[in-house]
């Protein structure tokens, strides 16, 4: 398949404004992501980390400068092997009006129930396995999650999903700290070898990161290991 084991990002020069926007959202952001190396980007509300994603999953075609997954041209990667390449937890976590089982096969197509249910363990969401298992019914008409709940199932579903790069965009917002490591040592140990990118408020438990990122308005100002900053 087209799809490569170990991924490698490189961002060259790039800049992006939305559009009817004056201001670059993206300001001349270059940065090179070893296969493997795991990544926080931080800094003030709007500066533009969710951006840097999305220009990551191809949501919008930077208007300067290139992306690189290994040697590929983003442009160049078909949409199938670019949907398997990449797992994503955005910052607005969409539950389907659908079960459980549903919810979590999205990301992992053929999956068995009990892959799923393991996975929910992990995930500290072995809770919602309690009435109608895999069967109960959420969204409209259903179970609604509370937001830290959501936010779990959606790492859940992007592991089950094994891509070689996962982008998370503040995957533990309103989690508690015991909840949040929890959760940062799963990525750890699920993902190791695999590339991964994750957006975060909080220096909190990021010890473990390989490079750590702080962008503002639209530019990165400063990059090293947590040590270093
Ligand atoms: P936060 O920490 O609040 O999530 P962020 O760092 O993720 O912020 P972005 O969402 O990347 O910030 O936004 C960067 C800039 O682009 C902001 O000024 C924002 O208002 C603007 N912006 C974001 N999305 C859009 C959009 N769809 N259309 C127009 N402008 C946008
Ligand atoms: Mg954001």
């Amino acid at each position: 398949s087209d799809v490569p084991e170990r991924l490698a990002l490189q961002l060259t020069d790039v800049s992006f404004a939305y559009e009817g926007q004056t201001q670059q959202a993206l300001d001349n952001v270059n940065l090179t992501i070893p296969a493997g190396a795991h990544v926080a980007v931080l800094g003030r509300t709007g500066c533009g980390k969710s951006t840097l994603l999305q220009l990551l999953t191809r949501a919008w075609d930077p208007a300067q400068g290139q992306i690189h997954f290994n040697d590929t041209p983003l442009m160049q990667i078909g949409e199938q092997a670019l949907r398997q390449s990449v797992s994503v937890v955005p910052q607005r976590v969409h539950l389907f009006s659908a079960t459980l089982r549903d919810n979590l096969l999205l990301a992992a197509p053929g999956a068995a129930d009990s892959e799923l249910s393991a996975m929910l363990a992990k995930v500290g969401l072995h809770k919602l396995l309690e009435d109608e298992g895999l069967n109960s019914w959420l969204g409209e008409g259903g179970r609604q999650l509370s937001g830290g709940e959501l936010r779990r199932l959606a790492i859940a579903r992007a592991l089950l999903h094994d891509a070689p790069l996962m982008l998370l965009d503040e995957p533990t917002e309103g989690l508690d700290a015991t909840t949040e490591r929890q959760i940062l040592d799963l990525l750890a140990k699920e993902m190791q070898g695999k590339t991964l990118l994750m957006v975060t408020h909080r220096l909190r438990g990021l010890a473990d990161f390989d490079q750590i990122i702080v962008m503002d308005n639209g530019k990165i100002i400063e990059q090293g290991s947590h040590a270093e900053l």
